[in-house]
């Protein structure tokens, strides 16, 4: 139940491909670029700390010849997105077909440093753009513990507004899914159709048993390890 190895997250996507799940990006959903015949699985992860794990996502992803949205921070205390090492582990998954977008932090940016939060959106869009020579289609809002929600900045503001096509917490995704997030780090959490499944503890896996036609997952590469949470 509580495996939270390498070995289990390569098992997850395993099962998802026996099942018969098409692996998209959350920027495929939103532009309905899969067949409705099919099952999907939208492969989201969130990179709050641990950027280096990427690597062994990466190696997971290539073997098995899946893809995931990736969103990245730029204010992360733990890591630097500019250093050239972390823009190689971005290019190496950008090789293989993983969208990646911007893990914003703008209602804590602003409230905390008073900055102009939509100029620095839109700073933030250009800066990923040339970083990584592609297009940004959407950004996934960071939680943290401030008194700030992230996602208010979306309540005045439309992603086409800077040239985006979603944000993740969209109700178009988030009401018409099984969600399924490691968010809590040692335990599963779920959501259906944009409601909380109390107590549900189940693994991604066992969630499958219930075919569900559209699953999302989160997972965040902190919460993965090979022997022990800070190898
Ligand atoms: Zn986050």
């Amino acid at each position: 139940m509580c495996d939270f190895t390498f070995g289990f997250y390569k098992k997850i996507f395993q099962d998802v491909l026996k099942n018969n799940y098409k692996v998209i990006t959350l920027k495929e959903f939103f532009e309905n670029e899969y067949d409705n015949n099919e099952k999907i699985f939208i492969n989201r992860i969130d990179v709050d700390v641990e950027i280096g794990r990427l690597k062994t996502i990466y190696k997971i992803f290539k073997e098995l010849e899946i893809k995931a949205s990736i969103y990245l921070r730029l204010h992360s205390p733990e890591y630097n997105l500019l250093s050239i090492g972390n823009i190689k582990i971005i290019q190496d998954l950008i090789s293989i077909g993983c969208e990646i977008g911007v893990h914003t932090e703008l209602e804590d940016v602003n409230g905390y440093c008073g900055i102009d939060n939509l100029k620095l959106l839109k700073e933030e869009i250009k800066l990923f753009e040339v970083l990584f020579q592609i297009k940004i289609y959407g950004t996934a809002s960071h939680g943290d513990r401030t008194p700030f929600n992230n996602l208010d900045f979306w309540k005045n503001n439309s992603p086409k507004d800077f040239g985006l096509i979603y944000e993740a917490y969209d109700k178009k995704l988030w009401d018409n899914c099984l969600y399924v997030s490691d968010s809590e780090w040692t335990q599963w959490k779920s959501y259906r159709n944009g409601k909380l499944l109390e107590d549900d503890r189940r693994t991604p896996i066992e969630h499958m048993i219930d075919n569900p036609k559209i699953m999302h997952l989160l997972t965040h590469p902190e919460s993965w390890y090979n022997n022990y949470i800070y190898e």
